[in-house]
């Protein structure tokens, strides 16, 4: 059997594109990019508490890999609050059940019913929605 793709499955996306540190005058440095299966793994280990077992099996990757991805994603938030970076979210490999869209207008994130064959966003119902991740 050919080996299969590690998937890393998060449930959604993060509801932000980022975070910007405040109480400083500027920021000039490159952003911190957080990739969404790293914010899910700080979401699982540290929000809902779950053990990095569970973690890894709700994200279909093994223990190994999911420590990885827990790892980076906490150096890079130490890295952007002690060097006063901002943090943006990105895509990176992750696998999502429904497909997601985000609203420019409004910025919110949503999933949109395959029964409904309009378009838009589910709260400010603008038509200038991008599709986040491909199914
Ligand atoms: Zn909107």
């Amino acid at each position: 059997m050919p080996r299969r793709r590690r998937l890393r499955k998060i449930v959604a996306p993060p509801g932000f594109k980022g975070y910007k540190p405040y109480g400083i005058t500027h920021v000039s440095k490159e952003p911190v990019e957080l990739l969404y299966e790293e914010y899910e793994a700080i979401k699982l280990a540290d929000y809902d508490l779950l053990n990095h077992e569970e973690a890894a099996n709700l994200m279909g990757i093994s223990r190994p890999t999911f420590a990885r991805i827990y790892e980076s994603a906490r150096r890079k938030i130490a890295k952007a609050l002690v060097e006063t970076r901002e943090i943006k979210t990105v895509y990176g490999n992750a696998i999502m059940d429904k497909s997601w869209f985000v609203c420019n207008d409004c910025n919110s994130r949503f999933t949109i019913p395959k029964t409904m064959d309009k378009k838009q966003c589910a709260l400010c119902a603008s038509s200038n929605i991008e599709l986040i991740n491909k199914q």
